[in-house]
């Protein structure tokens, strides 16, 4: 089978080392292996709206902060298409007939959403639209035949969702959509990067965040201000490794090689975390150790980002032509879908000569 890749963000800030590791590496890395026919990339700002309805202009806004995010870390419009959610109207047609195939305790007991509602002090007053999130990253999906979702682990339960949504539907409708495959990051550290103030995710509502466009002398006052082990008071106390955002950065971004050019004293992280545990190892020297791993992997981001930012006309020209194809796509899985439905009357041609011959015609 043809391999698809669909998948996407929130235009609700910059993108940041969690979508870094969570999943813009790896998309780009599937990009250039060449084993994927076609490639989607979604900026959300419809999903980014189902929290920000009072706040459109932070979407608008943060619509090009994203696609430049996007291109600076190395996907290419030549090999993927980057479109926008709201450009393409057959995805809110799918979620409306998607609906009737899940029900509200189902959505209730979506554990991201349920954290997403806490987070986001809605309790009682959640927008419909929030709450259903989850079915419209189902249209999201199928609309593309989407095989494969590389994304981080919150997504989990959104991927789950839409296979239920594929199940259902295939089974009362007949076989239409494609069930996906959730690629999640093989490396621990980066299923879920926690915050710079130690909480469990990095992101954007939260504000506790590295952004990958953030410069140098930024990066470097957030990384020495970070969360670490708060027991680790003077140098000689031992240290916690666990829960130390610190430490789990360096699981997700440090390699052998960064020892030998940044800190030859140690042969490999074990070694740092075991002197950390011992006692005798302060945290300004593994802050400074992360700070220049941090750089060798952003600077030629940030570089790349300001040789795009000298054209931005280009890039909206970029997202107008990859929603035109989008739209394609997803207007050809939505014809599938509402003749599988038979909701298709007028195509109908038996439906129309079985009616006229009700009528003795
Ligand atoms: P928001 O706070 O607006 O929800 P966000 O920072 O959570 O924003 P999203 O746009 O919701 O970002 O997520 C985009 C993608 O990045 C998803 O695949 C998600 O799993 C991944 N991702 C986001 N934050 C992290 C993180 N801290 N660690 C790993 N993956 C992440
Ligand atoms: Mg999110």
């Amino acid at each position: 089978m043809e391999k698809t890749i669909l998948t996407g963000d929130r235009p609700t800030g910059k993108l940041h080392l969690g979508h870094y590791v969570g999943s813009l590496k790896r998309r780009v890395e599937l990009q250039n292996s060449g084993d994927y026919k076609n490639i989607f990339i979604m900026i959300a700002d419809a999903q980014a709206l189902t929290d920000n309805a009072d706040n459109p202009e932070k979407v608008r806004q943060n619509i090009i902060e994203v696609a430049l995010d996007y291109m600076s870390v190395g996907l290419d419009p030549k090999k993927s298409t980057l479109f926008i959610q709201s450009q393409i109207p057959e995805l809110c047609e799918l979620s409306f007939y998607y609906m009737n195939l899940v029900t509200v305790s189902r959505l209730q007991r979506n554990p991201t959403v349920k954290s997403e509602i806490q987070m986001r002090n809605f309790e009682a007053s959640i927008p419909v639209g929030f709450f259903t999130y989850p079915i419209s990253q189902a249209s999201d999906i199928t609309a593309f035949k989407a095989t494969t979702v590389p994304v981080g682990e919150d997504q989990l339960p959104m991927l789950e969702q839409t296979k239920e949504i594929v199940r259902k539907f295939n089974s009362v409708y007949g076989d239409t959509l494609i069930e996906p495959d959730i690629l999640l990051p093989e490396n621990q550290a980066c299923l879920r990067l926690p915050g710079t103030d130690g909480k469990a995710k990095m992101s954007k509502s939260l504000g506790n965040c590295i952004y990958l466009s953030d410069p140098s002398d930024e990066v470097r006052k957030k990384v020495m201000s970070m969360y670490t082990d708060p027991d680790h008071i003077q140098v000689s106390d031992p240290g916690k490794v666990e829960g130390n955002s610190v430490f789990t950065y360096l699981d997700a971004f440090c390699k052998e090689e960064h020892f030998a050019k940044y800190l030859p004293e140690y042969p490999n992280l074990k070694e740092l975390k075991a002197h950390y545990q011992r006692g005798g190892l302060g945290d300004v020297k593994v802050k400074k150790f992360l700070y220049a791993i941090l750089e060798e992997e952003l600077e030629p981001i940030r570089a790349r980002r300001k040789e795009l930012e000298k054209d931005i006309p280009a890039i909206y020209e970029i997202l107008r032509e990859g929603s035109l194809k989008a739209r394609e796509v997803a207007s050809k899985t939505l014809d599938d879908v509402k003749s599988a439905m038979k909701i298709n009357y007028f195509d109908d041609t038996e439906l129309i000569r079985a009616q006229s011959e009700k009528y003795g015609k």
